[in-house]
Protein backbone atom coordinates (compact mmCIF):
# COMPACT_ATOMS: atom_id res chain seq x y z
CA UNK A 1 0.00 0.00 0.00
CA UNK A 2 2.85 2.40 0.54
CA UNK A 3 4.66 1.55 -2.49
CA UNK A 4 1.07 2.32 -4.56
CA UNK A 5 0.90 5.91 -2.35
CA UNK A 6 4.87 6.61 -2.74
CA UNK A 7 4.14 5.57 -6.75
CA UNK A 8 1.08 7.48 -6.94
CA UNK A 9 2.99 10.76 -5.69
CA UNK A 10 5.81 10.69 -8.34
CA UNK A 11 3.60 10.37 -10.74
CA UNK A 12 1.90 13.06 -9.90
CA UNK A 13 5.54 14.96 -9.39
CA UNK A 14 6.54 14.10 -12.35
CA UNK A 15 2.94 15.09 -14.60
CA UNK A 16 3.66 18.56 -12.97
CA UNK A 17 7.56 18.80 -13.82
CA UNK A 18 6.55 17.98 -17.74
CA UNK A 19 3.97 20.51 -17.39
CA UNK A 20 6.17 23.21 -16.27
CA UNK A 21 9.18 22.60 -18.58
CA UNK A 22 6.54 22.56 -21.56
CA UNK A 23 5.44 25.62 -20.61
CA UNK A 24 9.06 27.19 -20.11
CA UNK A 25 9.37 26.04 -23.74
CA UNK A 26 7.11 27.47 -25.08
CA UNK A 27 8.26 31.18 -23.60
CA UNK A 28 10.39 32.72 -26.50
CA UNK A 29 13.05 34.59 -24.20
CA UNK A 30 13.77 32.41 -20.66
CA UNK A 31 15.94 33.92 -17.70
CA UNK A 32 19.82 33.73 -18.34
CA UNK A 33 21.47 31.43 -16.01
CA UNK A 34 24.06 32.56 -13.81
CA UNK A 35 27.79 31.91 -14.37
CA UNK A 36 28.72 31.56 -10.72
CA UNK A 37 26.45 30.31 -7.34
CA UNK A 38 24.28 33.18 -6.36
CA UNK A 39 26.41 33.63 -2.65
CA UNK A 40 30.07 33.33 -4.72
CA UNK A 41 30.32 37.63 -5.71
CA UNK A 42 30.11 37.62 -2.19
CA UNK A 43 30.80 40.43 -0.09
CA UNK A 44 30.79 42.42 -3.13
CA UNK A 45 27.32 41.52 -3.85
CA UNK A 46 25.36 39.33 -1.47
CA UNK A 47 23.57 36.27 -2.19
CA UNK A 48 20.13 37.72 -1.21
CA UNK A 49 20.48 40.98 -3.78
CA UNK A 50 21.82 38.23 -6.49
CA UNK A 51 18.57 36.77 -5.53
CA UNK A 52 16.20 39.33 -5.76
CA UNK A 53 18.03 41.50 -8.69
CA UNK A 54 18.26 38.05 -11.38
CA UNK A 55 15.39 35.71 -9.47
CA UNK A 56 12.96 38.61 -9.31
CA UNK A 57 14.03 41.72 -11.17
CA UNK A 58 15.03 40.49 -14.32
CA UNK A 59 12.68 37.66 -14.39
CA UNK A 60 10.14 39.95 -14.07
CA UNK A 61 11.05 41.91 -17.37
CA UNK A 62 11.77 38.26 -19.08
CA UNK A 63 7.92 37.75 -18.16
CA UNK A 64 6.87 41.16 -19.41
CA UNK A 65 8.48 40.98 -22.38
CA UNK A 66 7.41 37.59 -23.39
CA UNK A 67 3.91 38.83 -22.74
CA UNK A 68 4.31 42.21 -24.82
CA UNK A 69 5.59 41.30 -27.83
CA UNK A 70 2.79 38.57 -28.36
CA UNK A 71 0.82 39.02 -31.56
CA UNK A 72 3.15 42.23 -31.93
CA UNK A 73 5.81 42.68 -35.07
CA UNK A 74 8.74 41.89 -32.58
CA UNK A 75 6.99 38.30 -31.37
CA UNK A 76 10.15 36.40 -33.58
CA UNK A 77 12.43 38.90 -33.18
CA UNK A 78 15.75 38.79 -31.43
CA UNK A 79 16.56 40.69 -28.10
CA UNK A 80 18.60 43.49 -30.07
CA UNK A 81 16.34 44.01 -32.71
CA UNK A 82 13.96 44.51 -30.08
CA UNK A 83 16.01 47.09 -28.21
CA UNK A 84 16.79 49.20 -31.19
CA UNK A 85 13.34 49.06 -32.91
CA UNK A 86 10.78 49.28 -30.49
CA UNK A 87 9.68 52.32 -27.46
CA UNK A 88 7.84 52.85 -24.63
CA UNK A 89 6.74 49.49 -22.53
CA UNK A 90 8.36 46.90 -24.72
CA UNK A 91 11.80 48.59 -25.23
CA UNK A 92 11.62 49.79 -21.29
CA UNK A 93 11.53 45.69 -20.83
CA UNK A 94 13.74 44.41 -23.81
CA UNK A 95 16.25 46.75 -23.03
CA UNK A 96 16.24 45.90 -19.22
CA UNK A 97 16.77 42.44 -20.32
CA UNK A 98 19.76 43.23 -22.86
CA UNK A 99 21.54 44.98 -19.63
CA UNK A 100 21.27 42.80 -17.06
CA UNK A 101 22.21 40.01 -19.30
CA UNK A 102 24.96 42.11 -20.22
CA UNK A 103 25.41 42.39 -16.40
CA UNK A 104 25.67 39.50 -14.77
CA UNK A 105 28.04 37.84 -17.43
CA UNK A 106 30.52 39.95 -16.71
CA UNK A 107 31.36 38.66 -13.23
CA UNK A 108 33.61 36.04 -12.01
CA UNK A 109 34.08 35.46 -8.08
CA UNK A 110 37.80 35.38 -9.67
CA UNK A 111 37.93 38.71 -11.43
CA UNK A 112 39.09 41.92 -10.94
CA UNK A 113 42.53 42.89 -11.83
CA UNK A 114 42.42 44.85 -15.33
CA UNK A 115 41.96 44.37 -18.93
CA UNK A 116 44.88 42.99 -21.01
CA UNK A 117 45.47 43.28 -24.92
CA UNK A 118 44.03 45.67 -27.31
CA UNK A 119 41.05 46.86 -24.83
CA UNK A 120 43.78 48.23 -22.21
CA UNK A 121 45.34 49.61 -25.12
CA UNK A 122 42.37 51.45 -26.24
CA UNK A 123 41.35 52.52 -22.66
CA UNK A 124 45.33 53.87 -22.15
CA UNK A 125 44.71 55.46 -25.10
CA UNK A 126 41.39 57.10 -24.28
CA UNK A 127 41.76 57.79 -20.30
CA UNK A 128 45.68 57.94 -19.79
CA UNK A 129 45.03 54.92 -17.42
CA UNK A 130 43.44 52.23 -16.39
CA UNK A 131 43.12 54.05 -12.78
CA UNK A 132 41.95 57.24 -14.63
CA UNK A 133 39.16 55.36 -16.68
CA UNK A 134 37.80 53.73 -13.34
CA UNK A 135 37.56 57.25 -11.89
CA UNK A 136 35.63 58.71 -14.66
CA UNK A 137 33.55 55.45 -15.10
CA UNK A 138 32.83 55.71 -11.13
CA UNK A 139 31.87 59.53 -11.54
CA UNK A 140 29.60 58.86 -14.47
CA UNK A 141 27.59 56.67 -12.28
CA UNK A 142 27.44 58.43 -9.21
CA UNK A 143 26.20 61.76 -11.25
CA UNK A 144 23.56 59.74 -13.04
CA UNK A 145 20.38 61.11 -11.24
CA UNK A 146 17.95 58.87 -10.42
CA UNK A 147 17.92 54.93 -12.01
CA UNK A 148 19.86 54.04 -14.83
CA UNK A 149 23.18 52.38 -16.47
CA UNK A 150 26.58 53.62 -16.69
CA UNK A 151 28.58 52.10 -20.20
CA UNK A 152 32.17 51.56 -21.80
CA UNK A 153 31.07 51.84 -25.30
CA UNK A 154 33.00 51.11 -28.78
CA UNK A 155 31.87 52.72 -31.76
CA UNK A 156 32.53 51.32 -35.40
CA UNK A 157 36.06 52.30 -35.50
CA UNK A 158 36.91 50.95 -32.02
CA UNK A 159 37.00 53.99 -30.08
CA UNK A 160 35.92 54.08 -26.78
CA UNK A 161 33.25 56.05 -24.73
CA UNK A 162 31.98 56.14 -21.33
CA UNK A 163 28.06 56.93 -21.62
CA UNK A 164 25.33 57.51 -18.63
CA UNK A 165 21.75 56.09 -20.08
CA UNK A 166 18.89 56.79 -17.68
CA UNK A 167 16.03 53.88 -17.05
CA UNK A 168 16.55 51.09 -19.32
CA UNK A 169 18.61 52.56 -21.75
CA UNK A 170 21.52 50.61 -23.81
CA UNK A 171 24.31 52.41 -26.34
CA UNK A 172 22.87 49.99 -29.39
CA UNK A 173 20.33 52.92 -29.54
CA UNK A 174 23.08 54.98 -30.38
CA UNK A 175 24.61 52.87 -32.64
CA UNK A 176 27.66 51.81 -30.29
CA UNK A 177 28.06 48.72 -28.75
CA UNK A 178 27.98 48.11 -25.17
CA UNK A 179 30.98 46.41 -23.60
CA UNK A 180 30.97 47.05 -19.66
CA UNK A 181 28.09 48.36 -17.73
CA UNK A 182 27.46 49.32 -14.50
CA UNK A 183 23.55 49.13 -12.98
CA UNK A 184 22.84 51.84 -11.05
CA UNK A 185 19.44 51.10 -10.01
CA UNK A 186 19.08 51.19 -6.56
CA UNK A 187 17.67 47.44 -6.50
CA UNK A 188 21.12 46.79 -7.87
CA UNK A 189 23.08 47.48 -4.42
CA UNK A 190 20.55 49.16 -1.65
CA UNK A 191 20.18 46.26 0.42
CA UNK A 192 24.43 45.75 0.69
CA UNK A 193 25.42 49.28 0.38
CA UNK A 194 22.16 51.30 1.19
CA UNK A 195 22.45 55.06 -0.34
CA UNK A 196 26.47 54.76 -0.78
CA UNK A 197 25.97 53.82 -4.41
CA UNK A 198 29.86 55.49 -4.77
CA UNK A 199 31.22 52.68 -2.74
CA UNK A 200 29.15 50.33 -5.00
CA UNK A 201 30.56 50.90 -8.20
CA UNK A 202 34.40 51.01 -6.70
CA UNK A 203 33.73 47.91 -4.97
CA UNK A 204 32.67 46.29 -8.51
CA UNK A 205 35.63 46.48 -9.71
CA UNK A 206 37.17 43.18 -7.45
CA UNK A 207 34.28 40.82 -9.56
CA UNK A 208 35.18 42.07 -13.04
CA UNK A 209 35.54 38.79 -14.88
CA UNK A 210 37.76 40.94 -18.11
CA UNK A 211 38.27 38.02 -20.18
CA UNK A 212 34.72 38.57 -20.93
CA UNK A 213 34.67 42.06 -21.03
CA UNK A 214 38.04 41.61 -23.71
CA UNK A 215 35.81 39.29 -26.10
CA UNK A 216 32.77 41.85 -26.10
CA UNK A 217 35.21 44.70 -27.32
MN1 LIG B 1 18.97 45.97 -12.27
Amino acid sequence: MITFILSFVLLITGTNNQITNNNSKDMKLELIKLPYSTDALEPVISRQTIELHHGKHLQGYVNNLNNMVEKTKFENADLETIVKESDGAIFNNAGQVLNHNLYFTQFSPNGGGQPSGKLAAAIDATWGSFENFKKEFESAGVSLFGAGWVWLAEDNNGKLSILKESNAGNPLTKGLKPILGFDVWEHAYYIDYQNRRADHLKELWKIIDWKVVEQRY
